[in-house]
């Protein structure tokens, strides 16, 4: 053995023993493997099984509450263990009636309903939370990423619940599915230690967040966190870290985040798909929202938040698209100013309902108004570039290269915005946040000097 490597080996510090976690599980065997389940996934993570009361740091009672007298058992075992241990969590049958369980034991950490896996592994997170230890864990504490080290997405939930008519994410992710509040904000916790900078929001419609959990609440760190889009901003913006918000629809609520961003306490950057301007196109579409004033709702959050960067995408050449849709979708665009836009030429998808529908443009049409849609754009673009020109701001830095270091502004999210180029400059690293004056800029991008 090398001597240094003895001597590294020697100047460890011993690992501390792994939180243990003792298992009680009543009921039937599908309750079994439900807790099978938990304590693969809590063994998984590098706790170790408790055999006895005294020797658990938490104990998990699995209940059942199939008769009056599997319910009797299951308060008699919750009784035993808060008596023998103290820190007790209970899931299962029983578990979804928690006034019942909490009437006798009002003391248990947490309670959840069968299947609830999720929700038993955060609440021993919560009570005990999982060994670390970097020196032997294959995966860092905040996961494998394959974003920088600066900035990473979180998601928050999966599936979709509208039944957009070019779309097939329904069919094959299925519907909404929110992650518990207190499940994100964990997460969240992990990346902000690990050095993340920037967090961006995403799922695939960011304002129904919460809406199939009917926004319950959860306990993070002690306190209860309701999975809500505007609770979850708050909490998020607790972090210390850059919040982008991605894929959010114009429902009403989500006028309650713009005051967040004009505190500045997340971005004021909303990317908001609109998809079309027409109301004929967008009800073809079938998108949420699609009744909403949207130009007001800009306006007024444009006052209440003057520095807001709006992003949006766009689909031209949809099933039934007229030249006076095109027309409208272009006076849209041109009242809205958008900071960002991207658009696509709309292209079936097999399976989407949009197939069906009559009148396809033809490709050298979708092609002919794709065009007019980027150049009015690239149009608004240069104009609003040019009137940052002077205004100093802060830019994170994403990378250096050989003429100098490039970043973006609060305004631009990573691969798909801008960037800020600050030519010559090789004194700072990737996830500085500096501040800058802006120097030039043309269609997309801005130039600019470092002043701190
Ligand atoms: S396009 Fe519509 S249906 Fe598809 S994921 Fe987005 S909101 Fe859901």
């Amino acid at each position: 053995m090398f001597p240094h490597y003895l001597d590294a080996m020697l100047d460890q510090k011993p690992h501390p023993a792994p939180p243990r976690i003792g298992i009680i599980s009543l009921g039937c065997p599908k309750a079994l493997v439900d807790s099978e389940r938990i304590i693969t996934k809590l063994r998984a993570e590098g706790y170790d099984l408790a055999s006895s009361y005294d020797g658990a740091d938490v104990v998990i009672v699995n209940t059942c509450g199939f008769l009056d007298s599997a319910k009797a058992e299951s308060l008699d075992v919750i009784g035993e263990a808060m008596q023998e241990n103290g820190r007790v969590i209970v899931t299962g049958c029983m578990g979804g009636d928690e006034n019942a369980i909490r009437a006798i034991h009002p003391n248990v950490l947490s309670v959840s309903g069968p299947h609830q896996y999720e929700a038993v592994v955060n609440a021993v997170h919560e009570a005990s939370p999982p060994p670390h230890d970097p020196f032997i864990d294959l995966v860092p504490e905040a996961g494998l990423h394959l974003t920088p080290r600066h900035y990473a997405y979180l998601k928050i939930s999966e599936g979709c619940h509208n039944r957009c008519s070019f779309c097939i994410i329904p069919q094959l992710r299925g519907d909404l599915v929110s992650r518990a509040a207190n499940d994100v904000m964990y997460e969240a916790e992990r990346l902000a230690r690990a050095g993340v900078k920037e967090l961006l929001v995403i799922s695939q419609d960011t304002s129904a967040y919460g809406l199939d959990l009917k926004y319950a609440e959860s306990t993070w760190n002690g306190k209860p966190v309701a999975a809500r889009m505007l609770d979850l901003c708050e909490n998020l913006a607790t972090l210390d870290m850059w919040i982008r918000l991605h894929y959010v629809y114009p429902y009403p609520h989500v006028d309650g985040v713009i005051p967040l961003m004009a505190e500045g306490k997340i971005l004021p950057y909303l990317d908001i798909p609109f998809q079309h301007a027409s109301p004929d196109i967008l009800k073809a579409m079938k998108r949420p929202a699609h009744g909403e004033k949207t130009l007001d709702r800009i306006n007024q959050w444009r006052s209440d938040c003057p520095d807001l960067t709006l992003r949006s995408t766009f689909i031209v050449g949809f099933p039934g698209e007229t030249d006076d849709d095109v027309e409208l979708l272009l006076d849209w665009l041109d009242a809205a100013q958008l900071d960002r836009v991207g658009c696509f030429k709309y292209e079936a998808v097999a399976g989407a309902p949009a197939n069906e529908l009559a009148n396809p443009v033809d490709e050298d049409e979708k092609t002919d108004r794709w065009e007019r849609v980027m150049e009015l754009q690239r149009e608004i673009s240069e104009r609003k570039l040019a009137t940052k020109v002077g205004q100093t701001m802060d830019v994170i830095i994403d990378e250096l290269d050989s003429e100098g270091a490039l970043g973006r502004t609060r305004g631009d999210a990573p691969d798909v915005d801008g960037s800020v180029f600050l030519d010559g400059d090789f004194d700072v690293e990737p996830g500085d946040i500096v501040q800058v004056t802006i120097t030039e800029s043309d269609d997309f991008d801005l130039w600019a000097k470092r002043i701190s």
